[in-house]
């Protein structure tokens, strides 16, 4: 029998939150954001479709679970899949124990903002609902296969095996399901080389042979690797001594400036949000133009890289707000990607609906495919395998109030 599954994204300053019943198709949506401040609310829809928007002024993350959790009525989880930015070197979904606490607070210094603000979720949701198993989902977890060569910065050795400094990499929920997806619907599932890019305001590329990374883009932290929304991606990092030494900046501005204040946004002086620099670029603006350029180009360029790790390169697959929705954006990038044999359709690619999946190369060369993410069904998928060792998913008659309100 299939379970129903609440999954949890915690931030510092939001929660959201969605209550997947048994078949995964039919979901319940909710956002808390402004956790902590006068403008807290909670954003829904009712199961009717009517908007909702509860206001909680300075409620904290448990206060925002209880008020949003209390509005779901009858449909009641079976269990609750947290997703957890890093979990250090561990490889795969946990049930959640204090011994696996214990794990994600000692990483707690490689995600500062994000493994804190997990763990209020995961208390929270522990006192909400003390019965029910609860497992952590890690970002991370798909990367632990890479190589050594991959994983391991050219930096001296006592940094890695005494301060875990290494490579791990994001989004890896997303790498997973949709290598899976992409590769299913190429018909060899989870086998052959495959390179993923993962586009949306974070961005990251992975490189997956017979469905396990070998190499991806982000690095200790998601800072490394593409162009962002507000992250630089690479830079040289002599750019912290530059920046201490001539502007007198210290290492917390200097961090705030790559993390939050670079990327597209920096780059274009206006935004953080492609469709806006798309429709700037169309009216003129260089800035949001070149801001546009540099993150296809670099996109290509990481592609390219991470090819090295494939001993076959069987194609491509676009996924992330970005890379569903713009053929734009996926035209201007394969035209910096020439070498491979890639034969991108136009018409293919332009008449591709919105969010939905399909190939749009011409038939030649490596295929490429546009394959819409699910990290709340793949979180889903992997708290039930973990706490009901439940493999196959089947479709049951779902739980459904007439009265309750779901959020959305
Ligand atoms: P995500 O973080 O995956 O939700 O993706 C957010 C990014 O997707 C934002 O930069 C949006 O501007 C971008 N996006 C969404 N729809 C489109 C679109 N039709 N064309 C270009 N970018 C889009």
């Amino acid at each position: 029998m299939s379970k129903s599954v609440l999954v949890i994204n915690c931030g510092s300053s939001s929660i959201k939150f969605a209550l997947l019943l048994e078949d995964q198709e039919f979901r319940i949506h909710g956002l808390a954001e402004n956790l902590g401040t006068p403008e807290a609310r909670i954003k829904g829809v009712t199961v009717g479709n009517e908007p909702v928007d509860i206001r909680i002024p300075n409620a904290d993350h448990k206060e925002a679970l209880e008020v949003g959790l209390s509005r779901l009525a009858n449909y009641k989880p079976d269990a609750i899949g947290h997703r957890i930015v890093h979990g250090g070197t561990l490889t795969k979904a946990e049930l959640i124990t204090p011994e696996i606490i214990d794990r994600i607070r000692e990483a707690t210094p490689l995600a500062p903002l994000h493994n804190p603000a997990h763990l209020v979720g995961i208390e929270a949701t522990q006192r909400l609902f003390p019965d029910l198993p609860q497992v952590a989902v890690f970002d991370t977890a798909f990367h632990q296969t890479m190589p050594a060569h991959a994983y391991r910065y050219a930096l001296p050795k006592f940094l890695y095996t005494e301060h875990n400094v290494r490579r791990y990499g994001f989004h890896g929920t997303s790498h997973a399901y949709v290598s899976e997806r992409g590769s299913e619907l190429a018909g060899s599932y989870k086998e052959g080389g495959w390179l993923t890019a993962h586009l949306g305001n974070g961005s990251s590329t992975c490189a997956i042979w017979n469905g396990e990374s070998v190499d991806t883009s982000m690095g200790l932290t998601p800072l490394e690797g593409v162009v962002m929304g507000t992250r630089s991606g690479d830079v040289d990092p002599s750019i912290h001594s530059f920046l201490a030494q001539n502007l007198g900046w210290d290492i917390y501005k200097i961090d705030k400036m790559l993390n939050s204040q670079s990327g597209l946004l920096g780059l274009s002086d206006l935004s953080n949000d492609m469709r806006t620099l798309i429709e700037a670029s169309e009216q003129g603006n260089e800035d949001a133009s070149l801001a546009i350029e540099v993150f296809c180009y670099r996109l290509a360029k990481s592609l390219a890289a991470l090819s090295c790790g494939l001993p076959r390169l069987d194609g491509l697959f676009f996924t992330g707000g970005i890379g569903e929705n713009s053929a734009y954006i996926r035209e201007k990038t394969m035209s910096y990607l020439p070498h491979f044999g890639f034969n991108l359709s136009k018409e293919r690619n332009d008449g591709l609906k919105r969010g939905t999946e399909g190939r749009i190369d011409s038939g030649k060369g490596p295929q490429i495919w546009v394959v819409p993410t699910d990290e709340e069904g793949r979180i889903a998928q992997e708290t039930k395998q973990v706490a009901f060792h439940e493999f196959d998913a089947e479709p049951e008659c779902l739980k459904k109030s007439e009265h309750g309100i779901a959020l959305a």
